[in-house]
């Protein structure tokens, strides 16, 4: 028997939290890495260099490698032989407190994500509690801890599906993943888990996401049981549709696959599957009665060099004084630099700006649009001298519903987040004239550092979701719809899922 004092559990989940918010596990690391090295499409390969730099640059400043820090999930396996050395808290008040301190941590503060009351005011809780805690009874006298920090753009693409028993789940999941856009930010990880109930899929999905990556050593040694089989099929399959890092269509979409299965029901094939973002963010530890755990940093020498520069003739742009007719000539898939002002707003902004409108109330005081681009943002707070926290970009299909009347109504001439835009806002982009930019989703410590100023104008008391007013200087966005409507989440894919056919058949050829 060994007995687990409750400080080192909470002083273990709080360190653990805080190494993962800046520390990409190594393994992740390598792996986009050599996909960096192996692409060809040039777009997805200044992705990944944005990505890799930015990794590097969390790990040196100690600082958020995405300003979504993520839901905390926990899987806690404690020793049938366990004693605690108090008892007046629960595992899950252990996890919440122990979360609540690494979020709150004034050297490096997360941002508070979660909103209690979901179906209803959705209030942020902030302090990020509480946690997702998974906990199982096993053998031994020791807790073992898996923690991650599970981005919301990456978690809202989970799929789950009841298939029949003959069903082949490579054809799911091949055909599933277009559906998915690039919301969940590629390249990452796929983790499919199969049988038991439905909702234990869903849980097997997400434990096979704390695995490092290593589907190039299952390759090499040949794949031996039937989840391996299954980890190589999918992995093929799902890099062949050319989807590509952040879906502007590529080589490598996913670094690995993983599977776990149980057994099910004759009658059931329970599959879900849940996509792992650039920000993969997991750390393992066991409690063995000696002390709290002591997660080995890495060093910064294991990061690649890698470095991006803009070509010459890249074409900079001052926000300041731009207009409509400047943004006409902008081609799908260009990089541009962008300088000067613009205001923030996402999901909470959006909403109350259309509120607003439509109660013939314009906008609110300190909020002019008129030729002004708005970026897709909820920062870290600051700290130190910095002006602003990781700031990267949301998920920009959110804000669909709300592009056609911010267009129609604000004078606003452009857009800036990250992932695909729905057919429909498309079509009001063209319509308007507009522009979509991209900024790279996973690279938020990179981004920050391009803004040189930052100041709430407006709705101040939605914390991260306020609207601010950021000068940026020389910030990298790629053209993601020009205002012809040409869209480079459809046109990127298709160009490479049609390369990579040729160069399979020439392969066999
Ligand atoms: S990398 Fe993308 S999906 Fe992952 S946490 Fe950041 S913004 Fe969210």
């Amino acid at each position: 028997m060994s007995i687990i004092r409750q400080q080192d559990f909470i002083d273990s989940i709080e360190d653990a939290l805080q190494f993962i918010s800046y520390y990409h596990p190594l393994d992740y690391v390598k792996a986009v890495e050599k996909a960096y090295h192996k692409e060809e499409s040039q777009a997805a390969k200044d992705a990944m260099a944005q990505i890799l730099i930015n990794s590097r640059m969390s790990a040196e400043g100690r600082r958020p490698l995405c300003q979504d820090t993520g839901i905390v999930t926990c899987f806690v396996k404690v020793g049938m032989g366990v004693q605690w050395d108090k008892t007046d808290l629960t595992v899950q008040e252990m996890v919440d407190e122990g979360t609540r301190r690494a979020y709150l941590n004034p050297d490096n503060p997360l941002r508070a994500s979660i909103v209690a009351d979901p179906a209803g005011t959705r209030k942020n809780t902030r302090d990020n509690t509480p946690s997702v805690v998974h906990l199982d009874m096993v053998k031994g006298d020791k807790v073992e801890v898996m923690t991650a920090a599970k981005g919301g753009g990456s978690e809202n693409k989970s799929k789950m599906v009841m298939l029949n028993p003959s069903d082949d789940i490579a054809d799911w999941v091949v055909k599933t993943l277009p559906t998915m856009g690039a919301g969940w930010c590629p390249p990452g990880m796929l983790g499919i888990g199969i049988g038991g109930t439905a909702e234990k899929a869903a849980v097997l999905a997400k434990e096979s996401l704390m695995d490092p990556v290593d589907i190039h050593e299952l390759i090499e040694r040949g794949p031996e049981t039937t989840e391996e089989k299954l980890r190589v099929d999918i992995f093929n399959k799902v890099n062949a549709l050319g989807i590509g890092a952040q879906g502007l269509g590529g080589l490598t979409t996913v670094v690995d696959v993983k599977v776990m299965s149980l057994p099910t029901h004759a009658a059931s094939k329970p599959v879900a599957m849940i996509p792992n973002c650039a920000a993969t963010r997991h750390a393992h530890f066991t409690l063995d009665g000696s002390g709290p755990a002591n997660l080995k940093a890495p060093k910064l020498e294991d990061w690649p060099e890698v470095t991006w520069e803009v070509g010459a003739d890249t074409r900079r742009v001052n926000l300041n004084t731009i207009t409509k007719e400047d943004i006409q000539d902008w081609k799908v898939g260009e990089t541009v630099l962008l300088s000067g002002k613009m205001l923030t707003g996402r999901d909470a902004a959006h909403k109350r700006i259309q509120t607003m409108l439509q109660n013939g109330e314009g906008l609110p005081d300190g909020v002019d649009l008129t030729n002004k681009f708005i970026y897709y943002v909820g920062p870290v707070d600051a700290v130190g001298d910095e002006v602003v926290g990781p700031a990267g970009p949301t998920t920009a299909t959110r804000m669909d519903k709300f592009t056609d009347i911010m267009l129609e109504e604000t004078g606003l001439i452009g857009m800036i987040g990250k992932a695909e835009r729905g057919t429909a806002t498309v079509e009001s982009i063209a319509k308007h004239k507009s522009v979509y930019l991209m900024a790279v989703g996973g690279a938020a410590y990179l981004v920050s550092k391009a803004i040189k100023n930052a100041k709430v104008v407006a709705f101040e008391d939605l914390g991260m979701e306020a609207i601010y007013e950021f000068d940026v200087e020389d910030m990298p966005v790629t053209v993601a719809v020009d205002s012809t409507g040409a869209n480079a989440h459809q046109t990127g894919p298709a160009i490479w899922k049609a390369k990579i056919e040729e160069l399979d058949a020439a392969l066999k050829a």
